[in-house]
């Protein structure tokens, strides 16, 4: 993001900055009709780093039950650490690593398409890098998109960013256990969350121990 100032090159910079991001909605279309022709449900899941994003995708297979085509798509700057941890469940995983990129764009995940083997996939994760600034302004092609945050981010997560939480189809409230503790209140984060998008469901859950998972799966339109 540039800080625009009212002199020439700054100008360019702002239609550099547009064409960019047009030509990445362009391409998420064409990602998008991909998904469609292979019948395949793909779910865009941002948030910041220690949000919970592997562990909600975790606690979602788990429940949905092996058996199911599964793939996972996981962003990271340079680390695989959470693409291992989905392996377990059994998903089909491929780790995109962005280097210094702090976002997922929709030419990436066009080129993950083509390493997962998506025959017979139905359902596809995207875990995005762990940030809640960008990846709301690069959609990837997904049906919908889902933003987790946590108690422990303290109270103005949600306020302070309102633009990524106006993109989301669901929002889910991470580690409500901590709540207490953490001195945050929930009801006033789901004010602040309603106020910015009145329409997305506001969850609140615990990925860890599977609270409020069977909300998370049915906000999503999936079926156990
Ligand atoms: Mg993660
Ligand atoms: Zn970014």
């Amino acid at each position: 993001m540039k800080i625009i100032k009212s002199k020439g090159p700054e100008i360019f910079d702002i239609e550099l900055e547009k064409a960019l991001l047009a030509k990445n909605r362009s391409l998420a279309k064409a990602n998008k009709k991909r998904f469609d022709r292979s019948k395949i449900l793909a779910i865009d899941i941002m948030g910041s780093i220690g949000s919970g994003k592997t562990t909600l995708i975790k606690a979602i297979l788990k429940k949905l039950g092996i058996g199911k085509k599964v793939a996972v798509i996981a962003g990271d700057l340079t680390t695989s650490i959470d693409a291992e941890r989905i392996e377990v469940e059994g998903a089909h995983v491929v780790q995109v690593n962005t280097g210094k990129e702090c976002h997922l764009d929709a030419n990436l995940i066009h080129q993950a398409i083509d390493r997962l083997k998506l025959d017979g996939v139905k359902l596809l994760f995207i875990e995005n890098v762990g940030n809640l600034i960008c990846p709301g302004e690069f959609p990837l092609g997904a049906h919908k998109r889902l933003v987790v945050t946590s108690v422990t981010e303290g109270p103005y997560m949600i306020v302070k960013h309102p633009y990524i939480f106006r993109e989301a189809d669901v929002i889910v409230l991470n580690k409500i256990d901590l709540a207490k503790a953490m001195k945050v209140n929930p009801s006033q984060l789901q004010k602040d969350a309603k106020k910015i998008n009145p329409n997305a469901p506001f969850i609140r859950i615990n990925a860890l121990s599977g609270i409020g998972i069977p909300k998370v799966i049915n906000a999503l339109g999936l079926k156990t």
